[in-house]
């Protein structure tokens, strides 16, 4: 078995094993988090696995104590105002 297989997500058979040119499986989605004081941050997590925001959302609510991660630390739901995809 060598050479490429197809995508999980949508059979595409030109899928190279990292993102699928098709349906977009493997790509970063970017996420940007407002804080209550106006503070703007950024993080990412990869679709992989059928992964989407909300599930990736609520991992960090049930599973990291409320705890989203961004450049440089991680920061609790408590202190966010607001957090939204930006890119795809
Ligand atoms: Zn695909």
């Amino acid at each position: 078995m060598s050479g490429t297989k197809p995508c999980p997500m949508c059979g595409n058979e030109n899928w190279d094993g990292s993102i699928c040119p098709n349906c977009g499986y493997g790509r970063t989605v970017s996420v940007k988090y407002v804080t209550k004081s106006g503070e703007v941050l950024y993080s990412e997590f990869s679709t992989k696995n059928s992964y989407t925001f909300e599930h990736w959302f609520t991992d960090r609510m049930q599973h990291e104590g409320g705890f989203f991660p961004y450049e440089g630390g991680r920061i609790n739901c408590d202190a966010l105002a607001r957090i939204e995809v930006v890119g795809r």
